[in-house]
């Protein structure tokens, strides 16, 4: 099928990478100095880098042991900090009272305990959705969403400030860059999260909230199994979910973590070239790549992902587009969301309307029974697919 190319928005081109080298001029050849103009600088002594303190809210229970036994405390110690850090939730050492206080004090000498301020919550009208603005130290500010599906209270996580990948319907792309969540402050996310649902229970995690999860592995993945652990926050790994713009290697990566954990995939294009102008991360890992990457990942895991498709006006809401779409969900035995697009406040896009949206639904059903339509919650506070973002004096 011949892509289709839209008449808006009009592309973001992206400045080449790639510097031409410069050729060394021949008229200036490069001096090499004589042997006695050759001075040995004095080496200087290397900097001693002060080690960090380790975040507590970001270790592993054995690596709360091997903590614990380092201040020569017995083992069992490391089970009475997981304790407090992760299944009560406390943002103090002096919180800790069945520990003496000698070792609260050796503790907060040693160790850091990421915490973070609610700052603001917004609370939707329409459907309950709650919005978290957080600030962690050093004023750095995240967003974080509570969704009530019925009776299912779902947190909606952010893995990173900002974020680099730039997709044209996404606010947390208009953003930029300003850098990763640590594990800790991932995890601390989700103690803030439990806190505002209390007392229903926080019980499902969506990794879709601001950032590409991808690009901060090592640190999402300590997350998601100190979130899995037991000894942790204790949420069953086939109720969390990765989401995803495409990243391949983390894809490749994910299927070799040998976890229950769900794959949704942000497709919202399923040709190439319209799929490059939504998302930038198709120039880098494409389409066919992609493809290859999500057939891997069931292969190795046996696991279905999900792929989401935000609909966008008069963009990629086409029967072409519907056919093409249940065409890849057929052949990779995916499931397919369809969300209709969240207006953000520099929109080019607009959302479909309604019949487009249940002709496209019926269209992709023909060949791919489990595409369901996802209804967007938050909207009307900014908390919906895309709309995530904090202003610029917020970090
Ligand atoms: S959709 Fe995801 S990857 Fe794309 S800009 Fe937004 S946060 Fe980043």
């Amino acid at each position: 099928m011949p892509e289709q190319r839209p008449s808006k928005p009009t592309p973001k081109r992206r400045p080449s990478k790639s510097t031409p080298k410069r050729r060394p001029s021949k008229s200036t050849p490069k001096r090499r100095p004589s042997r006695p103009e050759r001075k040995q600088r004095p080496s200087r002594p290397a900097r001693k880098q002060r080690p960090s303190k380790p975040d507590l809210r970001g270790l592993s229970l054995d690596e709360l042991k091997s903590f614990v036994l380092k201040l020569d405390e017995p083992a069992y110690r490391a089970g009475q900090i997981a304790d407090w850090v992760f299944k009560r939730g406390v943002r103090s050492f002096d919180e800790m009272t069945n520990l003496s206080k000698g070792l609260r004090e050796r503790l907060s000498e040693k160790a850091v305990l990421s915490c973070a301020k609610v700052v603001e919550t917004h609370t939707s009208e329409a459907d309950g959705t709650r919005k978290l603005l957080l600030e962690y130290a050093g004023r750095t500010r995240i967003e974080a969403v509570l969704l009530k599906d019925d009776e299912r209270i779902t947190g909606c996580v952010s893995t990173q400030v900002g974020c680099k990948f730039a997709c044209s319907f996404c606010a947390t792309g208009a953003m930029g860059f300003k850098r990763n969540l640590t594990a800790g402050e991932i995890v601390e996310q989700m103690i803030s999260l439990r806190e505002t649902a209390a007392p229903d229970r926080l019980g499902n995690l969506v990794f879709m909230g601001m950032g590409e999860p991808f690009d901060n592995y090592d640190n999402v993945m300590r997350a998601v199994r100190i979130a899995n652990a037991e000894w942790g926050l204790g949420v069953g790994a086939r109720r969390m979910t990765i989401s995803t713009a495409g990243h391949v290697p983390g894809i490749r990566k994910l299927a070799e973590e040998g976890l229950q954990i769900h794959l949704a995939v942000s497709l919202n294009a399923p040709v190439q070239g319209l799929r490059a102008t939504l998302m930038p991360i198709a120039d880098r890992y494409s389409l066919t790549q992609l493809l290859g990457a999500i057939e891997h990942y069931s292969e190795r895991t046996g696991r279905r992902a999900t792929l989401e498709y935000v609909l966008l006006r008069d963009f990629n809401d086409s029967p072409e587009m519907a056919d093409a779409l249940a065409e890849i969900a057929g052949r990779l035995l995916c499931k397919v969301n369809i969300i209709c697009y969240n207006e953000t406040t520099d929109a080019v896009f607009a959302p479909p309307t309604d019949q487009t949206v249940e002709s496209f639904l019926s269209q992709v059903r023909r060949r791919c029974p489990t595409v369901v339509r996802r209804v967007s919650r938050g909207s009307d506070i900014a908390a919906g697919c895309g709309q995530l973002c904090v202003p610029r004096d917020g970090t």
